[in-house]
């Protein structure tokens, strides 16, 4: 047969690239990774917008040098990349009446804010008792808060405390990392049981960037090394058969959309695929089919969705000293809804709007503001057309922020991460009625044979402490490539 291979790798993301690379430093040369979009990355992807790079996916490293092998390729390559610019630029926080919230209120809320998650939720004893939703324990210790401060503020204080708990909830990281809908969504093992690298180095609370974006390092550092014939892109594979009493593998797959479907043959595949995707392919891409408890997980892991961004304008028609415009929403009449007058003549609603809690200024871009948006109002805008939707944003500008004579956007360049076909949402998460456990079993190889792994699971979804993240998935190409080295 033409087509065969020892490995093939499915998917050209971080996780595939990664197994790649370690497999060529081991000695094996003889795989094929087959990637269904026309470039290498999946979820780091770059765009180029006059000399800078914005990214659509993962934007910075996490942690530091000794617990994220990522610098150490980044330094390697000299592509580390470090805004230590500081930000003692202003913050605005504004409400519907375009008034203007008091920083202290919000440096006390948020202050308690952190407390109960980084201290309390962390210290909660999931083990011994049921799991709840990171919603609910929040909810409850902010009403303990809320209960003393009945007792010293009047109604239109505690109107402005509330209103900055629920921006807070809403621009809460695990909803902008994670892509969830609400904390209601996420279980308290799950937020956990991700590990957050701290960082303690010479990059100490800067962010890390890569130069050229997370794009110019995949290439340079993966993609570089491999020899034409070891990627294909424009690929998709259709389906993954085992044969001959579990010899070998069959991969069928078709190349630049054609109908024609060619099969290839390899003792090892190793599926790289988000979460998102093995959850729509599942049940057609497997024969036989996937085993129950390799199903159930996937059915059971979250997969969230996280939208960016990014407005151009031809000048800011904000103060240079300007760095956020903060929305925060009214929270006593959550029925009367804002109604955007850019949607009056179209089927368009408006209810994402209260999702969107502001927007920065890009840190190397001073003409251009920046948002994210997370969960199903995230999955909603990817169907406004991108003309309404900068629209829209300019009209939520102008409710906030009057003053300022908001113009229309002259650019709009956002991701859409749930309707890309072979990606289908952002990051994996741990929500209520999934655990801990699910990853795992995620991870484990079919058939579960040490001697003779067939299919193998790679990704970020499939790290038990790290899964969300470019590091998690880069080191599950590893993992999985070590399984196979020590086969031969
Ligand atoms: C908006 C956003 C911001 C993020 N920010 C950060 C951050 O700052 N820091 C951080 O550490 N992480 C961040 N992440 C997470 C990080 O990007 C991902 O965890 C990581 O890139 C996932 O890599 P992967 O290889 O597991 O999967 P993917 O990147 O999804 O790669 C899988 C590949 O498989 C291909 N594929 C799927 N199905 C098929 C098929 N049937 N045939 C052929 N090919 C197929 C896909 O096209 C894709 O290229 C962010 C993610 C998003 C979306």
């Amino acid at each position: 047969m033409e087509h065969q291979f020892r490995v093939v790798i499915i998917g050209a993301g971080i996780a595939g690239l990664s197994c790649a690379k370690y497999l060529i430093e081991n000695g094996i040369d003889d795989f094929v990774i087959l990637e269904a979009h026309d470039q290498i990355g999946g979820r780091c992807q770059t765009m180029q917008l006059l000399d800078h790079q914005l990214e659509l996916g993962a934007e910075s490293l996490h942690g530091e040098i000794s617990n994220n092998p990522l610098y150490r390729l980044a330094e390697e390559h000299h592509l580390i990349d470090i805004d230590d610019r500081g930000s003692d630029r202003d913050d605005c926080y504004h409400d519907e009446e375009a008034e203007s919230i008091d920083e202290d209120v919000i440096d006390e809320v948020r202050k308690v804010y952190d407390e109960i998650l980084e201290k309390k939720v962390a210290a909660y004893p999931y083990e011994n008792y049921p799991d709840i939703s990171l919603g609910e324990f929040v909810s409850a210790e902010i009403e303990q808060y809320i209960n003393i401060k009945k007792v010293i503020l009047d109604k239109d204080e505690l109107d402005e405390q509330q209103k900055v708990i629920d921006w807070l909830s809403k621009q809460h990281p695990y909803l902008n990392t994670i892509g969830c809908n609400k904390l209601t969504d996420v279980s308290v093992q799950g937020w956990n049981s991700l590990e957050r690298l701290p960082s303690n180095n010479q990059y100490n609370d800067e962010a890390v960037y890569m130069y050229g974006g997370f794009s110019n390092f995949l290439q340079t550092v993966f993609a570089d090394q491999l020899n034409e014939n070891q990627i294909e892109l424009n690929t998709i594979v259709k389906r993954v058969s085992i044969r001959e009493e579990e010899q070998y593998v069959d991969i069928e797959i078709i190349k630049n959309n054609q109908e024609l479907i060619t099969t290839y043959q390899a003792k090892h595949v190793v599926c790289t695929q988000s979460v998102g995707c093995l959850k729509q392919s599942m049940h057609q891409m497997f024969i036989p089919p996937l085993p129950h408890a390799k199903r159930m997980c996937i059915q059971k892991l979250a997969f969230g969705t996280v939208n960016k961004i990014y407005l151009g304008y031809s000048q800011p028609f904000w103060d240079v000293d300007f760095q956020t415009f903060n929305f925060l929403w009214d929270t006593n009449d959550n029925d009367t809804e804002l109604q955007l007058e850019c949607f009056a003549k179209t089927s368009f609603t408006s209810d994402w709007c209260k999702s969107i809690t502001g927007f920065h200024v890009h840190p190397r871009l001073p003409n251009v503001l920046v948002t994210r948006i997370s969960g199903e109002a995230a999955k909603y805008i990817e169907t406004i057309p991108d003309d309404l939707l900068a629209m829209a944003f300019q009209e939520l500008l102008y409710h906030f922020y009057p003053d300022n004579q908001t113009p229309k956007p002259e650019q709009l360049i956002r991701s859409r991460w749930f309707n890309e076909p072979f990606i289908r949402g952002s990051h994996t998460f741990i929500k209520i009625g999934s655990s801990m456990h699910d990853i795992k079993q995620l991870a484990v190889p079919w058939p579960n044979k040490p001697a003779k792994p067939l299919i193998l699971f790679a990704g970020e979804g499939t790290h038990e402490r790290f899964y969300g993240t470019v590091h998690g998935a880069y080191m599950t190409g590893i993992r999985e490539a070590k399984r196979i080295i020590e086969l031969y």
